[in-house]
């Protein structure tokens, strides 16, 4: 039997197929184990994976810091038990790693886990490396997180935001994280992706190099299935998985039409067990709390499962990545970075991330004004330009009026 065939066997006899079609993994397939954490007096059971062949135990929701603006959201998750930061180089040019290096600032340094990403100049197009892309320039980049954080080094550093294998593969990508590791600022390193998932996630795989890779994944992506084969062949091989985007678009747990059932959306993710752990944005101190809820238990209940059938049928503001619309676009405009702005305008209700994206994708200075009838026919029916013309506004607003 083919490895291929065994996966993909091994696979279906952990996935159910609801009614409608919708997939739910059984949960008698996890492997996992509970710490007890007693904070403020109060005991609580949380599960926690291990994150690949880096042997560490990590509970199964992580802190993704990218839309926090509150150093207290921060303090409150690390109080509370969850004990591993996510951030990027660009998030909040450069703030959001100074507010983690405030909120870590005295505390013991193995009480706690810290990831940034960090990007390596690519085409906005293609994704293929840049020949501006240096070993040093990225070395000097991570210094500088590090001394924004504060730290001599980063438990998980990650090459920002990989569009293809080409990419995941370059020597330029491979030496300047062998580097960073060697000279002990980096514990382990990976990959992060949002698009391509599947071959970014295998090109990770075949390296035998990284220690993990971070992609979206949610119940939200026609192609979740493909995801979930690629994971769980990485998984198999040793990396850790860390899953992102699992809220299918609204990481502010919200969008402009309707609230999404946040905890709905983490245990979909979280059934599959090659997924280690997932890195949500919290807004507010609800947001900790149920996740928190989530890390005690993980049954999807009958009613979450139907949110998620529901809200999985809605076109909603997630963008599959599928490129399809890119060939069409008279301007070879990067519409899938676009659509991803307007997702965190708003279903992240982020208009400060989305600048930065939109700035630096250096868009012409007129953007689906001139080109009569749009040709562009989106596979999950987006109204591509229209959205394209409303976020590209944000450039021109003055960054101090965008919190
Ligand atoms: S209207 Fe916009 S999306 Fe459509 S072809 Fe022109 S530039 Fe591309
Ligand atoms: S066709 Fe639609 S879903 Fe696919 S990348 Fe373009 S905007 Fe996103």
């Amino acid at each position: 039997m083919s490895e291929k065939l065994l996966n993909r066997r091994n696979f279906m006899k952990s996935t159910l197929v609801s009614v409608t079609g919708f997939p739910l993994l059984a949960s008698g397939v996890l492997k996992q184990e509970e710490k007890v954490e007693e904070k403020g007096g109060k005991k609580r059971k949380f599960i926690y994976r291990t994150l690949g062949k880096t042997g560490i135990k990590l509970p199964v929701i992580s802190m993704g810091g990218m839309y926090a603006i509150d150093p207290a959201l921060f303090r409150a998750a690390l109080d509370s038990g969850i004990n591993h930061l996510e951030t990027a180089h660009i998030h909040m040019a450069g703030k959001n790693e100074e507010m983690i290096g405030e909120v870590i600032k005295g505390r013991p340094r193995d009480s706690y886990f810290i990831s940034t990403k960090i990007p390596f100049p690519r085409s906005i197009i293609t994704g293929a490396l840049s020949p501006a892309a240096k070993e040093e320039t990225f070395l000097r980049m991570l210094d500088i997180s590090l001394k924004r954080l504060g730290l001599d080094y980063v438990d998980f550093l990650c090459s920002h935001n990989a569009m293809n294998r080409q990419m995941v593969l370059h020597e330029t990508v491979l030496n300047s994280m062998e580097k960073a590791k060697k000279d002990g600022k980096a514990r382990f390193v990976g990959v992060s992706t949002h698009r391509n998932e599947p071959e970014v996630i295998q090109a990770c795989t075949d390296s035998k190099f990284y220690d993990f890779v971070m992609p979206a994944y949610n119940f939200k992506q026609k192609h979740h299935l493909e995801v979930r084969e690629a994971i769980a062949r990485a998984a198999q091989a040793g990396l850790g998985i860390v899953a992102m985007k699992v809220m299918g678009g609204t990481g502010g747990r919200s969008d402009i039409l309707r609230p999404v059932n946040a905890s709905a959306a983490l245990k979909w993710v979280l059934q599959d067990p090659n997924v280690h752990t997932t890195v949500p944005g919290f807004a507010s101190f609800d947001h900790i709390n149920i996740d928190l809820a989530v890390m005690e238990d993980l049954t999807l209940t009958d009613s979450e499962k139907d949110d998620l059938q529901r809200e999985a049928s809605l076109p909603g503001l997630y963008c599959q990545g599928c490129g399809q619309c890119e060939k069409q676009c008279f301007a070879r405009l990067p519409i899938p970075d676009l659509m991803r702005a307007y997702m965190y305008t708003y279903g992240y209700r982020r208009p400060a991330v989305a600048q930065e994206l939109v700035v630096s994708l250096g868009l012409p200075p007129r953007v689906c004004e001139e080109c009569g009838v749009c040709p562009v026919k989106c596979s999950i029916g987006f109204d591509v330009p229209g959205k394209i013309r409303d976020v590209a506004r944000l450039r021109d607003v003055p960054t101090e009026f965008i919190a």
